[in-house]
């Protein structure tokens, strides 16, 4: 069997142990064996990167412009056969993982024509004969920990506009998908950039995500996952004086009012709460149905459910893919019980599905007669598991939508433009979606979100520059 190999410093160079990737829908399909690094191969990365930094930053936006443009356009021609990749180590259908590397690729080319469009200030000072020039430069080295859920749009949105604005990367995927990470790092290590500007580094968080954490010539780090590493990233970055965005979890709400256009609410629910597996941040977890509508939602939530094909991701008629791993399967598992014995009606779905191959399927789950207050609705579980909290009114939807620790995504099911107005001011959250689910994002425009659920400047679009970028503001006598 293949092992892939660990870039370092332009050399692919094996680790110090391999892990195996396995297929969750076919538990017998391995798609290969992963170099893990250690910490001697971390700081080896670390060092190369440091090494690039001067070469890279003053290499001109031509050069950036090429290579991110390389890259975007190698991946928009592979889409179909890096989609089927991740679908078969992640378990998103097949659609979902080819719109997912399609979107990968759209991001380099975005980030390609920012390098073209990074401008500065000049500013009179309010001294005489003094210019002010406000200009941004690279910060350096940039550590990038990605989750499994998106293994290849994720890391495009850190790793394009960390190579776009100049700076290096040591690059640390999550072990679940390392097949994508893989392949996105092998595309760009033949677009030409100088040895060390780009690594990739496989391996355990608490072993080459540490060493990004701990290693002082790591000057920025940015991290996607879950609460409890992000919370660890933060006072570890914090604590040394290096820059770092936290993008976590979440635990939306769809807020579907009695004036909605019913199909359009089912659509949105289904979307939101179930397909990619329900394995989004952006996830609608929380369906928060006035009462009026309340009845006649969840008979057409269940009709629809009833319709949807869990299977095989690479299968055409699949509407709904297997959970990640036995990890995660188990999480959903175990709260679809907690949901349970804390006195909801398990609705529909909910248990393990046997199919023709092993792997870790679950039927979607509803849960009906909740409230706000159960550990359902207050937790992340990460899976095909979605509540309904019946409401009184407009008013108590926005106070259980925003009664949350998380604020990454919200949305509203309405044809009132007043109500959706309101909804859009009142709202806790980072984003907010009008008759649309709650996940599915451009990637020209900001992302990210409140409380719990991110922490430091937005990803992606322009404002990728603030976390990407340092401001030297300089004084000029003449
Ligand atoms: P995770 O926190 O377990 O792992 C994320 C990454 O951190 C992995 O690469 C992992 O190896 C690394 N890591 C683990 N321990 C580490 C340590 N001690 N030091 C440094 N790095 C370490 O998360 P996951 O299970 O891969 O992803 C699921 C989570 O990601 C969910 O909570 C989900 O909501 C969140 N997520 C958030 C967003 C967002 O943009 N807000 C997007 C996708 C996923």
């Amino acid at each position: 069997m293949s092992v892939y190999k660990n870039l370092i410093d332009g050399a692919w160079v094996t680790g110090s142990s391999v892990v195996q990737n396995v297929n969750p829908s076919d538990l017998s399909d391995v798609l290969g064996e992963y170099s893990q690094a250690d910490t001697a191969q971390s700081l080896l990365a670390i060092d190369a990167a440091c090494k690039a930094e001067k070469v890279w930053a003053n290499s001109g936006i031509q050069a950036r412009f090429d290579a991110l443009d390389a890259i975007g356009s190698e991946i928009l021609s592979r889409k179909g056969e890096l989609g089927e990749l991740l679908s078969r180590e992640e378990g998103k259908t097949l659609v979902e993982g080819i719109g997912e590397v399609a979107r990968a690729g759209q991001i380099f080319k975005f980030f390609a024509g920012e390098t073209l469009r990074l401008s500065g200030e000049v500013l009179p000072s309010v001294r005489p004969n003094i210019e002010v020039q406000v200009s941004r430069e690279p910060v350096g080295t940039v550590g990038i920990i990605t989750p499994w859920n998106f293994p290849m749009a994720i890391p495009a949105w850190k790793i394009a506009p960390a190579l776009a604005y100049g700076n290096t990367v040591v690059f640390k995927p999550a072990s679940h998908v390392l097949g994508s990470a893989w392949a996105l790092a092998e595309i760009i290590s033949r677009a030409g950039l100088p040895e060390g500007v780009f690594n990739l580094v496989m391996g355990a968080g608490s072993v080459v995500g540490n060493e990004l954490l701990t290693n002082n010539k790591v000057k920025a780090v940015s991290f996607t996952g879950s609460v409890n590493t992000g919370a660890r990233v933060a006072a570890i970055c914090s604590a040394r004086g290096a820059k770092y965005q936290t993008e976590m979890g979440g635990k939306n709400p769809l807020v579907v009012l009695n004036d909605a256009d019913l199909p359009t609410a089912v659509s949105c629910a289904i979307n939101g709460a179930y397909f990619s597996t329900g394995q989004r941040c952006t996830a609608s977890s929380r369906l928060i149905v006035e009462a009026e509508i309340h009845d006649e939602f969840v008979d057409a939530l269940v009709e629809e459910l009833k319709g949807l094909r869990v299977g095989n991701p690479l299968d055409a008629s699949t509407n709904i893919g297997p959970v990640i791993n036995h990890n995660q399967l188990n999480q959903d598992l175990e709260y679809i019980q907690i949901g349970r014995d804390e006195g909801a009606t398990l609705q529909y779905g909910g248990e393990r599905l046997e199919l023709e191959t092993d792997g870790y399927f679950l039927a979607p789950a509803l849960f009906t007669n909740t409230h706000n207050g159960m550990r359902i609705n207050q937790e992340e579980i990460f899976g095909p598991v979605a509540s309904v909290i019946k409401v009184a009114d407009f008013d108590e939807a926005v106070e259980v939508a925003n009664d949350t620790v998380f604020g990454l995504c919200a949305g509203i099911c309405t044809r009132s433009l007043n109500k959706a107005t309101q909804f859009k001011r009142l709202s806790q959250a980072g984003m907010v979606m009008v008759n649309l689910p709650t996940a599915g994002v451009d990637y020209h425009v900001p992302f990210g979100g409140t409380k719990e659920s991110s922490y430091g400047v937005r990803e992606q679009g322009r404002y990728a520059a603030e976390f990407y970028t340092t401001v030297k503001t300089t004084y000029l006598q003449a």
